[in-house]
């Protein structure tokens, strides 16, 4: 049996958690795709990462939840034994709207979608950690943006997840485990539908330095960087995608 290192990612059926699976999986790590409701979609990107000769194991759970992500984590144990890498990559956004017209039902899902997870399965990974590892957060632009007029609970998530990142970074060291995070920008993904404007990408693009929206993969190599031994001296670290914003 191989020895291969594993990963583990977060929100992997689709966009830029699938597209961080497929670059772990090229790169010789088992992985598990976790999703929680696209099971369809998941199996695709596990199929897709199987063809790199790694083992790839799919499971479910809404990482918002502690009774799932600690049942998520018991099934990763069984199955691979130990986890290298935990990539905190699920998130989600509501409809573009401002401040004034938001419920606190949505308010509330965004905030544990988007930062509750992150403290949860960080929790659960660092207990499978014992030689230490690397947990790297998806962040985003909108961070340092605020969003406003759009989805200022989203960004300010996001805000949260860039502390986190800096807490759990100093908390973890004597560990040997790793806390870095990247923020995307504008990338490519149906995240934009769920915000009501599919073509966001596209109507924004122009104002970004480098003139156009990002891919998938290119957020992926950017977090198989901050995960892995080329990054061994980096910690609490922060890398934009996000062409020059
Ligand atoms: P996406 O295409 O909407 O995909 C989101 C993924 O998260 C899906 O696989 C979804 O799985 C999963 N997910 C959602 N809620 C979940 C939950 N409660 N439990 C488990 N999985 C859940 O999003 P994306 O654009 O790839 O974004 C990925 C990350 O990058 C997010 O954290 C996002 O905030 C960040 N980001 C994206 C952009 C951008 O321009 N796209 C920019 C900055 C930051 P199911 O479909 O199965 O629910």
């Amino acid at each position: 049996m191989k020895n291969n290192p594993v990963a583990l990612i977060t929100g992997a059926s689709r966009g830029i958690g699938a597209a961080t699976a497929i670059h772990f999986a090229r790169n010789g790590y088992d992985i598990c795709i976790n999703y929680n409701v696209d099971h369809q979609s998941a199996k695709q990107v596990a199929q897709q990462a199987s063809n790199y000769g790694v083992c790839v194991e799919i499971i479910q759970a809404n990482v918002s939840q502690d009774s799932e992500v600690v049942a998520m984590f018991k099934k990763l144990y069984s199955i691979f034994g130990k986890l290298d890498v935990l990539v905190n990559n699920a998130g989600i956004l509501k409809p573009q709207m401002p401040l004034l017209k938001m419920s606190a039902e949505r308010i509330n899902t965004v905030l544990t979608t988007n930062i509750t997870s992150a403290f949860l399965c960080s929790r659960e990974a660092v207990k499978l950690m014992l030689a230490g590892g690397s947990i790297v957060n998806v962040s985003s632009g909108a961070a340092k943006t605020g969003s406003p007029h759009e989805y200022i609970d989203y960004a300010a998530s996001k805000g949260a997840i860039d502390t986190f990142t800096i807490g759990l970074a100093k908390e973890l060291a004597a560990r040997n485990i790793r806390v870095n995070c990247v923020r995307p920008g504008l990338i490519y993904t149906d995240m934009h539908s769920d915000g009501g404007e599919p073509n966001r990408v596209d109507r924004l693009k122009h104002g970004l330095p480098l003139g156009r929206g990002g891919k998938p993969e290119e957020v992926a190599s950017a977090i198989y960087f901050l995960a892995s031994s080329a990054a061994s001296f980096t910690t609490g670290s922060f890398i934009d995608v996000a062409g020059g914003s």
